[in-house]
């Protein structure tokens, strides 16, 4: 057998299909033999598995960069944290009001000299121009997906700095990327309804994070869901519901065959309920779609069984949050991007509610596929990248601050959580172990996703 780079040995090793006690060799940045027999290859560096559980680099579908910090900044510090908690490839919804000719490249240089993981940029429509430009976007730099904040209708955006979208942009949007089989992600949250419902429960004077869920109910997520479904399926164009929170949205999105659309759920929203951690994170749960509650989380759990949510991210923005920030003024959106890996394992495998298969299906495979690279990405498999994390699944401890690498709170912030990272790998390389990062950033790269 040709001699191999690195083996890690005595570990059970996690495929899309099954799982087997053995070892993984890596050669040339790829994973080039498997085994379930006590004699891996000959290799210049070989690790001890202690009988850990070995799974492919989460791929991180959506999460957003340089919204709180600079950019550069941010690519470096959430790499680091996606590293820390196993999640080898992370994928941005950039945004920029000029043409993305100009800014795409910039961001391309930043990653390559500041991430720790590989990146897949997913790109948000602002504007008439960034609709026009997008089969030059897609042929120059190969990037398959365009997302639409639908919460930026016209009602929400009085206070931000971006022109509102409408659904005549969504449907624009659709037919420019129908030829190529791009993708139309979307925020689905009818925020014209919103501006009558939220204001109505503000007007109460609450302030605990229910609040923020009731002023904006799960039939306005479902009510976008219908309209975009309808244009997909008039424009052939196919799209995926982002951060899809609601489980009545994984019925809604059933009725719509011939173009299916796909699902992305976020891990809060399968782990974080406000009726039982309101009082716990406070503001810092306060994101847009709201989080919903426990009977709707077991809901989405079970679509992940069936197969009907094809990914889970976790929306991570980074940004520092406290429990006690006042409800009504705080910023939307919370980091999660290095606890996604460790509450999939402990409230999805440990509790019974997904396999370890499922697990690496929603977390790895599927999104490495929807996004266009599962060639080399998303699976523990002979010729793809050795991007892997080696799982301690008996590790158990409360999220904090200090228990953390980002020292971000995140809505799992006080809960106990069972499974983490020992040690990650990416191409290859030794990346990070117990709690300290191996390498100098700038090990990262902008993937092109394959047409
Ligand atoms: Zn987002």
């Amino acid at each position: 057998m040709a001699k191999a780079d690195l083996v890690i040995k005595n570990c059970h090793i996690v495929t899309p299909t099954t799982t087997f006690s053995g070892w993984l060799a890596v050669r040339d940045s790829k994973i080039s033999a498997l085994g379930d027999d006590d004699s891996p290859p000959v290799a210049q560096e070989t690790i001890d598995g202690r009988g850990h559980y070995l799974l492919p680099g989460r791929v991180e579908p959506h999460i957003h960069l340089g919204v709180h910090y600079p950019f550069d900044q941010d690519v470096e510090q959430t790499s680091a944290a996606a590293i820390a908690g196993g999640t080898t490839v992370m994928m941005p919804h950039n945004r920029a009001k000029a043409s993305y000719l100009e800014v795409y490249p910039r961001w391309e240089r930043s990653i390559a000299e500041h991430s720790y993981c590989d990146v897949v940029i997913h790109l948000q429509i602002q504007n008439r121009q960034h609709i026009d430009e997008i089969p030059l976007y897609h042929e120059r730099f190969g990037v398959l997906c365009y997302k639409l904040h639908l919460d930026y209708r016209a009602p929400a955006v009085a206070e931000l700095d971006i022109e509102p979208l409408d659904d005549g942009d969504a449907y624009l949007t659709m037919k420019q990327c129908a030829p190529f089989n791009g993708l139309v992600a979307l925020h689905c949250e009818d925020v014209e309804i919103v501006r009558y419902t939220l204001p109505a429960i503000q007007a109460t004077g609450r302030k605990d994070l229910q609040a923020w869920s009731d002023g904006r109910p799960a039939f306005c997520e479902v009510a976008d869901i219908h309209t975009m479904a309808y244009l997909s399926e008039l424009t052939g164009c196919r799209i995926v519901v982002l951060h899809l929170s609601t489980a009545d949205g994984v019925d809604a999105a059933a009725r719509w065959s011939k173009v299916p659309p796909v699902l992305e759920t976020l891990v809060q929203f399968l782990t974080v309920f406000p009726e039982e951690a309101g009082t716990r994170i406070g503001a810092i749960g306060k994101m847009n779609p709201p989080l919903r509650d426990r009977a709707n989380g077991e809901r989405l759990w079970e679509a992940i069984r069936r197969g009907a949510i094809a990914t889970v991210g976790t929306d991570h923005i980074a940004c520092e949050k406290h429990e006690t920030d006042d409800l009504w003024s705080v910023t939307a959106g919370m980091p999660g991007i290095e606890v996604a890996l460790p509450l999939l394992l402990s409230e999805g495998v440990h509790k019974g509610r997904i396999s370890l298969q499922q697990l690496v299906q929603v977390a790895a495979l599927n999104p490495a596929r929807l996004y266009h690279i599962d060639d080399r990405k998303g699976s523990i498999a002979i010729g793809k990248d050795a991007d892997l994390v080696l799982v301690d699944m008996e590790a158990e401890r409360v999220v904090s601050p200090e228990t953390t690498f980002s020292k971000l709170k995140t809505p799992a912030n006080g809960m106990t959580v069972k499974g983490w990272p020992v040690l990650t790998i990416k191409g290859g390389q030794l990346v990070y172990r117990e709690g300290q990062l191996l390498v100098k950033p700038g090990i990262g790269r902008v993937l092109r996703s394959y047409p």
